[in-house]
């Protein structure tokens, strides 16, 4: 405003870096699973769609591996369902440990995961998942007294040029790994 003569401004600040950081905690919780804190469902496709297309625009590989916990039922009917959690969230430890951090990992669903992994063509995938499933049978977790043993079968597919969508790289993904079940479960096949 002008006064005297002169120019003369007002003005008010707010210190909101604790909105922000609110803020910032809710997208957290809104983009993770609960039980694992690994990327919940939604945000799993977010980023795979964003990278399949990156992989495709680039004409790089990508290759997507599709897990899930092997009789985890019977965990969960002999040792209760708090014993079933505690095995998914090692589970989760162990697999984010074996990957690389670039690796998009997330929980499907249940006892179900998916990996994405930019840059890397069907061999390189095979051998890491073949890591995972190592990793994973050798985990020690002791419930009770008693260890629990876990094992995952797991299916391998590379990404196809110039494309499919994401639901189709996993239904080929998930093929892959109802064969890694129904031939003897803690495997790996590729599709
Ligand atoms: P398979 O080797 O064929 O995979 O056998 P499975 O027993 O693992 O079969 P299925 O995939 O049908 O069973 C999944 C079970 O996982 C059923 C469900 O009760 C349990 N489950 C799903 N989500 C959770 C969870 O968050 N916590 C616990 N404790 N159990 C869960
Ligand atoms: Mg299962
Ligand atoms: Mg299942």
């Amino acid at each position: 405003f002008r006064r005297a003569g002169r120019w003369w401004a007002v003005g008010t600040a707010r210190d909101i870096s604790e909105r922000k950081r609110a803020e910032e905690a809710l997208r957290q919780l809104a983009a993770t699973d609960g039980l694992t804190g690994l990327f919940n469902r939604r945000r799993f496709l977010e980023m795979g769609t964003a990278e399949l297309e990156r992989a495709r625009r680039f004409g790089h590989p990508v290759s997507l591996i599709m897990f899930d916990v092997d009789h985890f039922k019977k965990v969960n009917d002999t040792r209760g369902h708090d014993a079933g959690d505690a095995v998914l969230v090692a589970l989760a430890r162990t697999a984010r440990d074996a990957l690389r951090g670039v690796d998009i990992l997330g929980r499907l669903g249940g006892e179900e995961f998916a990996v994405v992994l930019p840059e890397t063509g069907i061999d390189a995938a095979v051998e890491v998942a073949g890591r995972l499933r190592l990793a994973v049978a050798g985990m020690d977790v002791v419930l009770g007294g008693a260890p629990l043993p876990v094992t995952i079968s797991l299916g391998v597919v590379q990404g196809r040029a110039p494309g499919e969508n994401l639901d189709e790289f996993l239904k080929r993904a998930d093929e892959a790994m109802y064969r890694a079940k129904t031939s003897g479960r803690n495997r790996v096949e590729r599709g």
